[in-house]
């Protein structure tokens, strides 16, 4: 499979370059040259298939000559080695629990796939003799999943930037408490003081000619792929395989509805499409006006999908081409902070089953769409475990949650993180030691 830049001025890569890029030289996303077809006979025997099967299969286009197919189908075996259930919540809607990773969220899967694809490029010498480090600022989530998804990968260090007091106990602890090729550097600023850094080091010359920096942010070809795997494992869950589901997707940088709507494009039996967004409405009023004006940002409950500007909207427009036929095939609901705790209250209630903040937009978007489009049945992505969002979680149920055994372990650990003023010429200093300490 080649990859070309949205932005149309790179040349043509494969998988290999465009993951070990990122961004393409434009600054352009990649995106795939051709929508591959799933083969007929998958679908049609998907419940017999095993989810490393089916997931070898459906990323294997992707991947194409780039990894050893035995050793493809050894990483996505890894990647997906916990359960992804599909549990019923009520008659018409469905519950697809993306949680069950080691960091409790759905980006698990991708990051996962993406250190052991990059570890094995840079095992075969992509990096020539440079050490290769993955810069990343987080606000908490897709730190804990990178840091869990590259622990112990042999050539490559991890140094994650994270704004202190800024992140929630559970994902600081997910930062902080690996150790080994994982650096956690709690910085005396703001989230954006720490991309600010980041962006810096990325065009240092000086760090650039001494290590191979690259990110593992959410636009890269190698985290947004094997997203698709949950819709096709969905698929193999839904008892009515004539009557597909409507999906509705909890939404921030639309990199996972997106990879949702390449399986789509790629054969995979899906009604409809659901963009569950909270008050960032950036998508929904392009999808009412045909205009796409990025907003700024309005904190929620659902913080993984406060985005006002999502990064991975323009491949849902590449995907569909034009405005209508994405109108055709999804629909955005916006939901509040307010609906967000009285969704929660409700299924709780009602089903005794414990939305997480973000999986309540899903929820609630999905029941909306269904109240006017009577007959359908649907699948919303729980995308986080309910316990990395406790306040909001308890003060809707009136109830404690209980914590995850292995999380609990991971709590008592101790936290290793170097404090440090936002100040580039700091973090300058702490790369170049990786090398040379
Ligand atoms: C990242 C994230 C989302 C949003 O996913 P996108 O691919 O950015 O649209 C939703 N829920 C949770 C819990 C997340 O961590």
């Amino acid at each position: 499979m080649n990859y070309y830049s949205l932005n149309k001025q790179s040349p043509i890569v494969d998988f290999k370059e465009a993951t070990i890029r990122g961004l393409a030289p434009d600054k352009g996303l990649y995106f795939p040259a051709s929508i591959p077809k799933v083969d007929l006979s998958l679908i049609r025997n998907i419940e017999n298939t095993s989810t490393e099967e089916i997931a070898f299969k459906v990323i294997l286009p992707f991947v194409g000559n780039t990894i050893h197919p035995e050793r493809l189908y050894e990483i996505v075996s890894e990647t997906i080695n916990f359960p992804i259930p599909l549990k019923q919540v009520n008659e018409n809607i469905f519950s697809l629990e993306l949680f069950h990773g080691p960091t409790l969220a759905f980006k698990d899967v991708g990051a996962r796939f993406m250190s052991m694809c990059l570890g094995e490029f840079v095992k075969n010498g992509a990096a020539g003799n440079k050490k290769v480090v993955v810069l990343v600022a987080t606000s908490g989530d897709t730190g804990g999943a990178v840091a869990n998804g590259f622990y112990g990968q042999e050539g490559v260090d991890v140094v994650i930037l994270y704004p202190s007091g800024k992140v929630s106990p559970v994902q600081e602890v997910q930062l902080t408490a690996l150790g080994k090729n994982i650096h956690a550097l709690k910085i005396k600023g703001s989230f954006d003081d720490c991309q600010a850094m980041v962006k810096e080091a990325f065009a240092d010359t000086e760090i650039n000619e001494r290590l191979f920096l690259t990110s593992a942010n959410s636009i890269n070809v190698a985290r947004w792929l094997p997203q698709q795997f949950y819709y096709f494992f969905a698929y193999k869950q839904w008892k009515e395989k004539d009557k597909p589901p409507v999906i509705a997707v909890p939404s921030g940088n639309f990199g996972n509805i997106c990879a949702g709507m390449l399986a789509y494009c790629s054969g995979l039996p899906v009604k409809h499409f659901i963009a569950a967004c909270n008050a960032n409405d950036t998508v929904a009023q392009y999808l009412s006006k045909g205009i796409y004006e990025p907003r700024a940002v309005k904190h929620t409950y659902s913080n993984a999908m406060d985005v006002g500007d999502p990064s991975n909207f323009i491949r849902v427009m590449e995907l569909f081409g034009e405005y209508k036929r994405i109108q055709e095939i999804a629909t955005a609901y916006c939901i509040s902070d307010e609906e967000t705790l009285s969704t929660i209250k409700k299924v709780y209630g009602s089903q005794q089953y414990t939305l997480d903040p973000h999986g309540a937009v899903g929820y609630l978007a999905l029941e909306k769409y269904l109240s006017v489009n009577p007959g359908l049945k649907g699948i919303f992505l729980e995308t986080a475990h309910p316990v990395k969002f406790p306040e909001v979680v308890e003060e809707a149920t009136g109830s404690k949650i209980k914590i995850p055994q292995h999380l609990e372990a991971l709590m008592k650990q101790p936290k290793k993180a170097t404090v440090t003023e936002a100040d580039f010429s700091i973090l300058k200093e702490y790369l170049m030691n990786l090398i040379s300490p």
